[in-house]
């Protein structure tokens, strides 16, 4: 599989016509059709027998995390110049629906690493940092990295942070607390963002890279939560927390500008978890309905059931064309801010949608861990919430419309 996710890789560079002409968006071109099928049969084959188990056990997929970096999972976007396996964001958002299809858990692992580690490190750092935060072990699954922005005081208000990093000679000094850290049990360094100059507020927001474990920063307990369980989420506390002056990540006041373009295109991922999940949700909801019977015939030939199915399908196949629009955006070099915060929207909301139909069309069944409709709706809801919750969307959403429209009618 590892080979033929290197053929993909040099097949789609010359399809990259595609994700500049966004009108073809209903088939997928071959390359990424083939991706797709190779990650659709991992998640089966790896992912699905045991995504019941790591919910149960909270326990991180370290095998498989390292099957995907073998596979080129870990990296997709990273240019295979620097390591990576050098594809583009549509394969990342199709390889992440169907690892998340398999196992949400393992798809918001990858998509930390891809997007919220590898991001902002691939575009910001120098070669030197390179060395270090981009090894070899961050792009093959063998170490995970994470990102520090949210804090206990402050989430959807990230440029309110509170951490603080003071230049001591040759070092910066961390403190303050980061809160609801992904990966952060497992992981070998993080970016980190922290105030260097309060009077600046947002503008005063440096990013910093630390590895882990480091004097001075410890982890919080495990947050015991209602989905992604196989995940580890915990804060992070810096205290007098030293790190070299070389591992500020772009200029100094770059890091609010750092944490959001890398949001923006988290998004995408996030969006394409939510489709994994919401895709699940409908295939046992179908599979179910075909198999049941109530009063003499399957549930499926029931015409409100049908609607369940029909308003799923619809809700799935809707939010995945906004996705692939927004990752065929930013492909294309595009502005692709309004269209990621849709696709995060439309998809979240696809997932929690899907899963509590899910629930509904199984009956009691849906209500019981023998069957995983009910892991899919605890799972859908953390879609709503991180890397900007539904209300952010919205307000990203309205605030670009009104001034595309306010740009043609000098509103
Ligand atoms: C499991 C999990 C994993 C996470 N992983 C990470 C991670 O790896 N790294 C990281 O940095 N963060 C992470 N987060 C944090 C996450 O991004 C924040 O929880 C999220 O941004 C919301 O912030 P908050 O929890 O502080 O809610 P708040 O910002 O306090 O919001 C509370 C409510 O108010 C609403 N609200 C806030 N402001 C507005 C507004 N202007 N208009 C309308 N409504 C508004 C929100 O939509 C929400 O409904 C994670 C969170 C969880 C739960």
């Amino acid at each position: 599989m590892a080979a033929l996710i290197r053929t993909v890789s040099r097949l789609s560079r010359t399809n990259r016509g595609w994700t500049r002409g966004v009108a073809s968006l209903a088939d997928l071109p071959e390359t990424h059709d083939m991706l797709r099928k190779t990650c659709r049969d991992f998640a089966d084959n790896e992912l699905k027998p045991i995504a019941g188990d790591l919910d149960k056990e909270h326990r991180f997929p370290t095998e498989q995390v390292k099957m995907m970096g073998d596979l080129g999972l870990m990296a997709i976007d990273v240019p295979d110049s620097q390591g990576g396996t050098g594809l583009d964001y549509l394969a990342y958002a199709v390889a992440l629906e169907e690892i998340s299809r398999g196992c949400a858990s393992t798809g918001c692992i990858m998509s930390v690493n891809n997007s919220l580690y590898l991001g902002p490190v691939k575009n910001w750092s120098t070669e030197q940092q390179q060395e270090t935060f981009m090894h070899e072990d961050f792009l093959n699954g063998s170490k995970v990295g994470c990102f520090a922005l949210s804090e206990p005081g402050n989430g959807s208000d990230a440029g309110a942070a509170s951490t603080v990093a003071r230049l001591e000679g040759d070092h910066w000094v961390l403190n303050g607390t980061k809160a609801w850290i992904t990966n952060s049990y497992e992981a070998s360094a993080t970016v980190v963002f922290a105030t260097t100059d309060k009077g600046l507020k947002h503008k005063g927001i440096s990013a910093f890279l630390v590895p882990m474990p480091t004097e001075g920063l410890t982890l919080g307990k495990k947050e015991d939560k209602l989905g992604i369980r196989a995940t580890s989420t915990a804060y992070l506390i810096f205290e007098d927390c030293k790190i070299p002056k070389e591992n500020l990540l772009g200029q100094p006041g770059m890091g609010f500008k750092i944490a959001m373009q890398t949001l923006d295109a988290g998004r995408i991922g996030i969006a394409s978890q939510g489709l994994g999940i919401a895709q699940a949700a409908l295939e046992l909801a179908v599979d179910y309905a075909m198999k049941r019977e109530a009063f003499g015939s399957p549930i499926a030939k029931m015409q409100s059931v049908q609607n369940k199915l029909a308003d799923m399908h619809i809700s799935v196949e809707s939010a995945r064309l906004l996705t692939w629009k927004a990752a065929a955006y930013k492909d294309a070099g595009k502005n692709y801010i309004k269209e990621a915060a849709m696709a995060k929207l439309a998809a979240s909301e696809a997932a929690t949608f899907c899963a509590h139909q899910c629930i509904q069309v199984l009956g009691g069944m849906g209500y019981v861990t023998d069957m995983p409709a009910e892991r899919y709706y605890r799972d859908a809801r953390i879609t709503e919430i991180y890397e900007g919750t539904s209300e952010v969307q919205r307000l990203v959403i309205a605030g670009r419309l009104l001034k595309e429209y306010a740009d043609i009618t000098s509103w």
